[in-house]
């Protein structure tokens, strides 16, 4: 027996399929979607919609493609409340405070790891976003960070192995042997549990050979490649990224036009992910500009206990449309469809007939409300493969 549920009486849908409706979102109004056993089968005039097992009235509100957030560590122990708060007196953000998670998740056991895990997800899940990635990262031994990743396992299969996050204290004097470690056993033992690989290529990090180094060796097992670049200063993670044919380089808090030139001619995604700027008082990287230079942008949550602790999509929406100069409709396409480009998927991120049936409704008219009604909880349902999951 097949399942068929329809959505009827959407006031604004946002296809985020440019084929369908008019402007980048793909919009069209009086709008009624159908799915099959989980698969997006037929989009329509509301007035048209077949009959189903499930009928949802959406009653004139804005439908629209669950947010895909394409960066997240939401696999850590501790708290770093007192560290924003230094900062927001007046201390700078280095990427050293990582190592204060570090040493709180080795300290937590597997069974809390995951359950905190699973309270972010489904932090995210009330707030529309139906898939995530997530990275290992705030273990840095081959134990903890295999661990990380089965915890990561247990909330997504987007996961990836973030060994190279920053080089932990016991190695601070021989970084070099660290990076053997990282694309030696814990690759090895990490290889089953993750998708894809990431480096932070920054200053206090990883510099450009050595994530080059890594990422190679992440490459040839099979892992498909992310990149932290161009947060804390300008430099040559971007131009890396697009040389390694990275699925997307993230932050690019500072780019350059060689950087955007680069971005443009490639299929490499730029993910911006407001929350870190916001969090770390960090200048708005100027979003327009890399879209005029023909990039294709992505907006993510970087959830993560030190920089950015906040899962909502909404949120980032709010300061790239107040801040970063994108309009509304291009901060939600880069939220949903620019989040699956940047994880290379063509089945979420979009309403359209193949693609899985993640949907979220607003109590809003149009997507607009998601930027101009800040901090306003405005998501009332979400379904994931037709699914009512809220
Ligand atoms: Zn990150």
């Amino acid at each position: 027996m097949s399942s068929v549920v329809a959505w009827r009486n959407i006031g604004e849908l946002v296809t985020c399929d440019a084929s369908h409706g008019t402007g980048p979102l793909g919009a069209v109004t009086d709008a009624a979607v159908v799915s099959v056993d989980g698969r997006i089968a037929w989009v329509g005039p509301s007035t048209q919609c077949p009959d189903a097992d499930t009928t949802h009235d959406m009653d004139g509100c804005c439908v629209l493609p669950g947010f895909v957030d394409s960066h997240t560590h939401p696999i850590f122990g501790g708290d770093r409340s007192s560290e924003f708060a230094a900062r927001m007196a007046g201390d700078t953000y280095e990427a050293g405070g990582i190592r204060a998670t570090v040493a709180a998740t080795r300290a937590t056991s597997d069974e809390v790891l995951r359950e905190r895990a699973a309270k972010l997800r489904e932090e995210a899940l009330g707030q529309g976003t139906t898939t995530l990635e997530a990275k290992s990262g705030y273990g840095l031994t081959v134990h903890d960070e295999c661990r990380s990743l089965q915890a990561a396992c247990s909330i997504t299969s987007e996961t990836t192995f973030l060994g190279a996050h920053v080089v932990p204290q016991e190695f601070a004097h021989n970084p070099d042997a660290y990076v053997s470690l990282v694309i030696g056993d814990m690759l090895e033992q990490s290889l089953p549990y993750a998708k894809w690989a990431d480096v932070f290529c920054d200053r206090g990090a990883f510099d450009v050979d050595q994530a080059r180094h890594i990422l190679t060796a992440c490459s040839a097992r099979g892992l498909g490649l992310r990149l932290h670049a161009n947060q804390l200063q300008p430099g040559p993670g971007v131009q890396l990224g697009v040389e390694l044919k990275a699925a997307s380089v993230d932050h690019c808090t500072y780019l350059s036009d060689e950087d955007l030139a680069a971005l443009a001619s490639s299929r490499t995604i730029a993910t911006f992910v407001p929350g870190a700027e916001f969090s770390t008082r960090a200048p708005y990287p100027n979003i327009r500009r890399a879209l005029d230079a023909g990039v294709t942008v992505a907006l993510a949550s970087d959830c993560n206990p030190g920089t950015s602790y906040t899962t909502s999509l909404p949120f980032a929406i709010a300061l790239a449309v107040r801040d970063m100069g994108m309009t509304p409709a291009e901060a939600v396409w880069a939220s949903t469809a620019g989040g699956a480009a940047a994880l290379q998927r063509d089945d979420i991120g979009i309403i359209a007939p193949g693609a899985r049936a993640d949907l979220q409704s607003l109590a809003a008219a149009n997507h607009i409300h998601l930027a101009y009604r800040p901090g306003v909880p405005l998501t009332t349902g979400v379904w994931v493969a037709g699914q009512r999951m809220r």
